[in-house]
């Protein structure tokens, strides 16, 4: 296949993904991607070694990141693209992030101590993928599932979810966290491109109407398991407002095994104003 792809949203193993960055390199070399941005929570490390690998291979790489909001008790996800990877907002965006993450999961540990279900650190650090040495890494929800699995408390991730620690059950902790607004400002400063991720999953009351009346730059308008016409409900709303039309896949490799990578993606049209941005602040 000759066409353009790009795949906007991947993680890697700097956050919940499984597959180390320079794998999804070449990953998305061998499939025929053309185009690519990796979208770790909270977190730019992977770009240390999947950029110049990107370079080798001809992979137009541009940089990104998922961050998590919350707009009241909702969970909302804010990508950014196109910033500089040396940006110190966003480093210390980032490094904000990240001290969130260790205190939000320690009081997650601690809610499962107290339902009979203890995890130590060294609990935790077991079920990151071994093979990626890296500092700084992002520990979420989805390793606590896969330590929740080793130590035999829940048969899959999606019952660790379902039962514990998935939004509202007993397990969860949400933890401090930034409004859309803070978090939209903050890449605006860095000169990025704030896009609203997978829309569809915000369908707590009139949230997505909120978010479609703040500053975003864009909206994720194909995603990895929307049907036809659910792309067509998101690009309309798009051009209404003159916004980006981004997508991707969501890939996380093992932990997520039914999505690939590719699956879900755009055109050089949509890749062409990120990839300008991009240009300019690097
Ligand atoms: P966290 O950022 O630590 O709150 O974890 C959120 C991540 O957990 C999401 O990005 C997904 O990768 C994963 N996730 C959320 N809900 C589920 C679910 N029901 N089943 C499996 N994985 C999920
Ligand atoms: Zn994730
Ligand atoms: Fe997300
Ligand atoms: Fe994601």
């Amino acid at each position: 296949m000759n066409e353009f792809r790009a795949d906007l949203h991947c993680h890697t193993t700097s956050s919940d993904g499984s597959m180390r960055p320079v794998d999804i390199i070449r990953h998305a070399a061998e499939i025929g991607l053309k185009g690519l941005s990796i979208t770790d929570h909270d977190t730019i490390n992977a770009y240390e070694t999947s950029m110049p690998l990107a370079k080798e291979l001809g992979i137009d790489l541009i940089s990104g990141v998922e961050f998590s909001s919350m707009y009241k008790d909702v969970s909302v996800h804010i990508l950014a693209y196109s910033f500089s990877l040396k940006n110190p907002l966003i480093h210390e965006f980032c490094r904000l992030h990240h001290a969130r993450r260790t205190k939000r999961n320690l009081e997650m540990l601690n809610r499962l101590n107290d339902a009979g279900m203890p995890l130590s650190e060294s609990d935790l650090q077991a079920a990151l993928p071994q093979d990626a040495p890296y500092l700084n890494r992002i520990i979420g929800r989805p390793h606590i599932a896969q330590a929740m699995i080793n130590k035999g408390y829940v048969f899959d991730v999606q019952q660790a979810f379902k039962r514990y620690i998935g939004e509202g059950k007993p397990c969860y902790v949400a933890g401090d966290y930034f409004s859309p607004e803070e978090t939209i400002d903050l890449i605006h400063q860095a000169k990025g491109l704030a896009v609203i991720a997978h829309p569809h999953l915000v369908n707590e009351g009139d949230t997505i109407l909120k978010l479609l009346k703040m500053d975003f730059d864009g909206i994720e308008c194909y995603y990895s398991k929307f049907k036809p016409a659910d792309h067509k409900r998101w690009v309309k709303i798009a051009q209404r407002k003159g916004w980006l039309i981004t997508g991707g896949s969501d890939f996380h490799g093992d932990l997520k095994p039914m999505v690939s990578l590719g699956c879900s993606w755009v055109g050089d049209v949509e890749f062409a104003p990120l990839k300008a941005r991009f240009l300019e602040n690097n």
